[in-house]
């Protein structure tokens, strides 16, 4: 690397950044009002429309990236929703429920000024069951006469509560720095992983594509409750089911069945409960009604699989009632709607029927394996070679930038840095993802590739 003009620290550092896995994820929940969309745009240094959004208008993100003291990791916002028909209680617990199943610690936010309410007090029992690391965000103290009214959350037993103003930030680095203790490295269900168990898998999709038909049609009898919070709302649940001779963990099944009909911020909870199921999956399954258009609500269940770096099968759902004119659209449709997933399996399935419900798991087996793609250095560096030999960047304002040398930092899914002597175009940055997977497969997963350009 040295003689190519970069210094070995550089390269290392540069390798070890790019190769970073799944992200560990904070969940941010508590009553509505006590400021978590407040705090969240603090965290992620970034003042997103959250903290106007009404109830109702559909939330298409719910996870940011942030980073705090050089460690990144995700934040799931559970603000930007009210009451619903459920009551007060009942949507609280729903939402954080939601959250903290995916999350690998959590920071409950009271409003200090308030002091802890009953609802406060019923998410508290929540996080006591879930187990999961819990830092206290008194917030709402904006000066230091409010730091009395901070203390009184003692009472709760969840430990210190950090006084904090999300509005002028007062406290807010205190807090972080508490956060990142409690925070693992990499998630907890990466570990799962590593000492093996079944593949997770998350069936998203829609409302009304056919999750729960698909579900049961796979299940028949064969399902087992793994994972039951019992006692609360709405229960996120996995499955264990054998389809294929293996044993598959459907995660957050729950949020599949519609128990309850929920009307304000339904939008709002299928987003949560979408990327809480994302976050704990390893490959998504995408459900799509097939007989209806291609919606800009199916494209946002797609692009946030594809951004949580899941190993992802597209499943064109409810065959069975298509004529020969809906499939010509359908071709069309899938070529200039979902071209950011053209590298996904597909498979064309009825629920009802069972149509083609043997060729699910060879899809899903052939996406993981993509996503666990690793391609030696070696063999790497000898395509990129040929690569850049055959079809050299475009000159630009006299010079050629050439990629020098590439290696892959990760998998889950494959993540490789390039490094180069100028800045590469993102034209020919997809090119050279385009002419990677042609080489080395990677069907059904994201790849993630960064430049880094010598000075
Ligand atoms: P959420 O419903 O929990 O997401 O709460 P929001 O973030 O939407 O905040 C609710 C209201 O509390 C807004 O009017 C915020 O401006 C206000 N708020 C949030 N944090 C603070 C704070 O630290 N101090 C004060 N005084 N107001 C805050
Ligand atoms: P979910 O909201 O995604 O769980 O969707 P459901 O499983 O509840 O299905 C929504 C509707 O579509 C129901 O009326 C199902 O009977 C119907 N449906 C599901 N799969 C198929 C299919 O493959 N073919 C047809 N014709 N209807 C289906």
């Amino acid at each position: 690397a040295a003689e190519e003009g970069f210094d070995i620290e550089e390269v290392e550092g540069a390798i070890e950044e790019a190769g970073h896995g799944p992200l560990p994820v904070l969940a941010v929940v508590g009553r509505p009002n006590v400021g978590k969309s407040t705090l969240v745009n603090r965290i992620i240094g970034r003042r997103e429309a959250v903290v106007e959004d009404k109830p109702g208008v559909t939330r298409d993100r719910v996870t940011y990236e942030a980073e705090w003291a050089g460690r990144r990791f995700k934040v799931v916002d559970t603000g930007g929703w009210e009451q619903d028909v459920l009551g007060i209680d009942a949507s609280v617990a729903a939402q954080a429920e939601y959250a903290i199943e995916a999350a690998d610690a959590v920071v409950f936010v009271v409003d200090a000024k308030v002091g802890a309410t009953d609802t406060d007090e019923a998410v508290v029992r929540l996080l006591r069951k879930a187990g999961k690391p819990v830092v206290l965000c008194a917030n709402k103290v904006d000066g230091p006469s409010g730091e009395a009214d901070a203390s009184y959350l003692w009472s709760l037993g969840l430990g210190e509560p950090h006084p904090v103003s999300a509005l002028h930030g007062r406290g807010t680095g205190d807090m972080l720095d508490k956060v990142l203790e409690a925070l693992p490295e990499a998630p907890a269900q990466t570990f799962g992983t590593a000492v093996g168990g079944p593949r997770r898998i998350a069936l998203i999709g829609r409302p009304n594509v056919g999750k729960s038909s698909l579900l049961n049609k796979v299940a028949g009898e064969e399902r087992v409750v793994v994972n039951e919070l019992a006692g609360t709302t709405r229960d996120p649940v996995d499955e264990l089911i054998e389809l294929g001779g293996v044993t598959w963990k459907f995660v957050d099944t729950a949020g599949i069945r519609k128990r309850v009909h929920l009307q304000q911020g339904a939008d709002y909870y299928a987003s949560l409960r979408t990327a809480a199921a994302v976050e704990k999956a390893e490959v998504a399954v995408i459900l799509i009604d097939a007989s209806e258009s291609i919606s800009v609500q199916d494209q946002r269940i797609v692009t946030m699989a594809v951004e949580a770096g899941r190993a992802i099968v597209v499943a064109y759902n409810k065959w069975d009632t298509l004529d020969e004119e809906r499939r010509y659209y359908l071709e069309r449709e899938i070529e200039t709607e979902l071209g950011q997933v053209a590298w996904a399996p597909r498979v064309n399935v009825s629920a009802q029927t069972g149509r083609h419900m043997e060729k699910l798991v060879p899809a899903i087996e052939t996406a993981l394996a993509g996503w666990e793609t690793r391609v030696p250095t070696g063999r790497l560096n000898a395509f990129l070679g040929e690569l850049v030999a055959a079809h050299p960047h475009p000159v630009r304002g006299g010079k050629q930038p050439r990629i020098l040398f590439g290696t892959q930092a990760g998998t889950k899914p494959p993540r490789f840095v390039l490094f180069a002597s100028g800045f590469i175009e993102a034209g020919y940055r997809r090119f050279i993802e385009r002419r990677l997977r042609e080489e080395f497969g990677f069907e059904g997963t994201p790849i993630h590739i960064s430049v880094r350009v010598r000075e």
